[in-house]
């Protein structure tokens, strides 16, 4: 299958050349004037970052004054090795976040449809009205991606198809033999954007392996971050897997250095720690059973998922559940910009924090028990 990004391209990208060289808790202490506090809110690794990538990020801080190496060499050499393609199969982000922007930016021309789920990550339909795209919202199906949907909405004008699985914030996920044949359906020049933040969780053996998909259909994009399993939100490191001319044009565009130096080190580091990815992943189920479990028991509803988070139907009030748990000290997601005010998105802590966020509910549903009865 042919995909000839370079005629996809937005002019204006292919006049460039590219560029040689390279509610946070401080926020709820400062209105609460409480020092314990947990964030569930994120989706943050609860153990932190790999102790190996603290230490590498550190290692590098004497030499601040010097700016990175704009191309990531070893990150993308390591990166390479990891996955099995080529370096120029990869290009480096300021968080995953960047590289969807950077795909925006490069792709989408005024007035192209961009194709997104209800309830996607809310980054797609922003990146589609910055670069004056038209969104394209297809209804979702048990709140994940409709793959049969999304095909069916493709049209002559289509040049995106952002789907992140699992999906956020309703931890929905798509199987390889469904992304196969919604392939079939999709023209080659039509982009399809596949943002796998939370790959390192989604242990299903149907999980679609996109990266050995893009041989067959080069118009896959996969995008991964080191914020979530990794634990290096803080550092902002993302990375897509793509056809080498598709990273050609987000090279065009990437403005030079916007990875720095710790966030490189810290990244090879932690893709190197298999220990601290395994220890994260194993812990994060054993707290996911804890809370589904707990949730079960307090009668609240929650949608399947086997991501770092859950997402729990608080009825009608969960505002207000939101709001009690703050005083707790408790930091979660209210959903209410993704059209799902009845639903809190939990973020799976340790267990000593699951914990604490279980007492808090027991109080705080004991007191407001009208739609819990
Ligand atoms: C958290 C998240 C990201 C952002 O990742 P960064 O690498 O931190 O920019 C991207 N996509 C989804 C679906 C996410 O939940």
């Amino acid at each position: 299958m042919a995909c000839d990004f370079f005629k996809l391209a937005n002019p204006g990208v292919m006049r460039l050349a590219p560029y040689k060289a390279g509610k946070p808790v401080e926020e709820l202490r400062r209105e609460l004037h409480i020092e314990d506090i947990i964030k569930l809110a994120s989706n943050e690794n609860p153990l932190g970052a790999s102790p190996k990538a603290i230490a590498a990020a550190q290692g590098t801080l004497a030499r601040s004054s010097r700016y990175p190496d704009s191309h990531s060499y070893y990150l993308k050499k390591a990166l390479a090795e990891f996955h099995q393609v080529d370096t120029d199969n990869i290009t480096i982000g300021n968080g995953s976040d960047q590289i969807l922007s950077l795909i925006a930016q490069a792709f989408i021309h005024p007035g192209h449809e961009v194709i997104f789920s209800e309830y996607a990550f809310a980054t797609f339909a922003i990146l589609t009205q910055a670069h004056h795209g038209v969104p394209v919202v297809v209804a979702a199906k048990e709140w994940g991606n409709d793959l049969t949907a999304i095909s069916a909405a493709i049209t002559p004008k289509t040049r995106i198809i952002f789907m992140a699985n699992p999906n956020n914030p309703t931890a929905t996920l798509f199987c390889e033999s469904m992304l196969h044949q919604f392939m079939q359906h999709v023209p080659e020049d039509v982009l399809v954007v596949i943002d796998e933040a939370y790959y390192e969780y989604a242990l299903h053996p149907a999980y679609p392996n996109t990266i050995q998909l893009q041989k067959k259909y080069p118009n896959i994009i996969t995008t991964r971050s080191f914020s979530k399993a990794y634990g290096l939100a803080g550092l902002r490191v993302g990375y897509c897997v793509a056809h080498p001319d598709c990273n050609n044009c987000l090279q065009r565009i990437r403005l030079p250095f916007s990875v720095s130096r710790p966030a490189e080190a810290a990244a090879v580091a932690a893709l190197h720690d298999n220990e601290h990815i395994t220890r994260t992943v194993c812990d994060n189920q054993t707290g996911h059973e804890q809370l589904q479990h707990a949730f079960h028991h307090l009668g609240l509803s929650s949608l399947p998922s086997i991501t770092n988070f859950i997402t729990v139907d608080m009825g009608p009030d969960a505002q207000a559940i939101y709001e009690a748990l703050l005083k707790h000290g408790i930091i979660v997601r209210p959903l209410v910009p993704y059209a799902m005010p009845n639903h809190l998105r939990i973020t799976v802590g340790t267990e000593a924090q699951n914990q604490r966020l279980i007492k808090a509910l027991e109080i705080i549903l004991a007191k407001e028990p009208t739609s819990h009865e």
